[in-house]
């Protein structure tokens, strides 16, 4: 069965047609500047080229058009007809308290996405766009929802709840709910097929850093914390957000500054992170590095900060564990920095973690790179997100 996967923002959409038996991307693309002029629409068939095609988006209804067209195109398209997808996968940010797991999307399922939109105001209203363009134009097709927060509903309360008065927890359900829960499950559930261990045996801290970080702590294959929180401003430092501060700090910009709450929470969102501590020199890692390299104070006080962040936070799940067994990183700058791998790691020798460089100067596949004697597994698993999605999907409608 062929499952499509859509991860639809409020002006962009990703997809992926995945072969659900064999588990081969047969198609992928992405449209941008839905509803700005000068839409376009990416488009790679497996073995092909990427095309790029610039077309008139006003809504995400003709961006899924444009898709479908694409993926049953006479000369480049992947399948005959829409009667070959089986399914739609859809990423949806907030879940809330709701949903534990993927579920196949009736009237009552997205309704309760519709209410868990307060949580997530800028994300599960584009979600239910994409899922609402799809039904239109594939009526009849089952729609699964595939959760970022899932994952994290095990969780106990001790790590969830906020040090707030507990009537805010009831009247509004403010608490840590976490994010990146599908890629967090996903790549906990490859450290234990790595290393050939069962899951239910192993205490697993999963580094996800890309443009977005968090940190979660798995015991047993179920995650007992994570990083971010309510929303996913908090914990690491990010590429342009600030995670953890002194909440305090809000009121004081705001009347050093005339600022509103909201301007400062755009600026935490848009304008802080290693992009703020480097005085806005850059969000992205390679540029970081390299200016690290030539000597950058500004890029040196961002990266050593980060690591160490990234360090702590770590720590503090060897301690929420009681002890740890693998650590993994993957996202963007997990399976890509070497650099920041090991200035994280140098933080661990405690652990009794012994890296080896030549494994960590690697880049591509799933690999070790720790020493053979290393006390903790260090561990590099690239994650995979959308083949997640279309598992879940897959077993839901099969
Ligand atoms: P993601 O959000 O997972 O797509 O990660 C995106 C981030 O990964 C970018 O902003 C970069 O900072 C980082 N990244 C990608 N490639 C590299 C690389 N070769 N070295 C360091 N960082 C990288």
């Amino acid at each position: 069965m062929n499952i499509l996967v859509i991860n639809c923002g409020s002006s962009s959409l990703k997809f992926q047609l995945i072969n659900a038996e064999t588990e081969e991307v047969k198609a992928k693309g992405l449209c941008e500047r839905i509803g700005i002029e000068g839409s376009v629409i990416s488009y790679t068939p497996a073995g092909g080229e990427k095309e790029v095609t610039q077309s008139p988006m006003p809504t995400h209804t003709e961006a899924i058009s444009l898709v479908l067209a694409a993926l049953t195109n006479e000369k480049t398209g992947v399948v005959k007809s829409l009667s070959e997808i089986g399914a739609v996968g859809h990423r949806i940010v907030h879940g809330g308290e709701k949903f534990a797991s993927s579920c196949v999307i009736t009237d009552e399922v997205q309704k309760t996405i519709e209410e868990c939109s307060d949580l997530a105001p800028l994300h599960n209203p584009a979600n239910l766009i994409g899922v609402n363009a799809c039904k239109e134009l594939m009526p009849g097709v089952p729609m699964v929802a595939v959760f970022d927060t899932a994952f994290h509903q095990t969780m106990p309360e001790k790590a969830y709840i906020y040090a707030l008065p507990y009537e805010y927890y009831e009247k509004y359900k403010i608490r840590r709910y976490g994010f990146h829960g599908t890629s967090h499950g996903y790549v906990a559930g490859r450290t234990a097929a790595f290393l050939g261990r069962d899951i239910t045996e192993l205490k697993t801290i999963v580094c996800h850093l890309g443009n977005g970080a968090s940190v979660s702590a798995v015991n047993g294959g179920k995650c007992v914390d994570t990083s971010m929180g309510l929303t996913p401003l908090e914990g690491l430092y990010m590429g342009t957000r600030s995670g953890d501060l002194d909440p305090a700090i809000l009121e004081f910009i705001a009347n050093k500054e005339g600022k509103s709450i909201s301007e400062i929470t755009s600026i935490l969102n848009k304008k802080s992170g290693v992009l703020g501590m480097s005085c806005g020199l850059s969000s992205d890692f390679r540029d970081l590095q390299e200016a690290y390299e030539a000597g950058n104070p500004a890029a040196i006080r961002a990266m050593e900060a980060y690591c160490y962040k990234v360090a702590k936070v770590i720590g503090s799940y060897v301690a929420a564990l009681n002890g740890v067994d693998a650590i993994t990183f993957t996202a963007g700058i997990g399976e890509n920095s070497g650099f920041v791998r090991e200035k994280v790691c140098a933080y661990l020798g405690y652990l009794g973690i012994t890296l080896d460089a030549a494994a960590n100067a690697k880049r591509g596949d799933e690999m070790e790179i720790t020493t053979p004697d290393s006390k903790v597994k260090v561990l590099v698993i690239p994650t995979n997100e959308e083949l997640a999605i279309a598992r879940d999907t897959y077993a839901l409608v099969k």
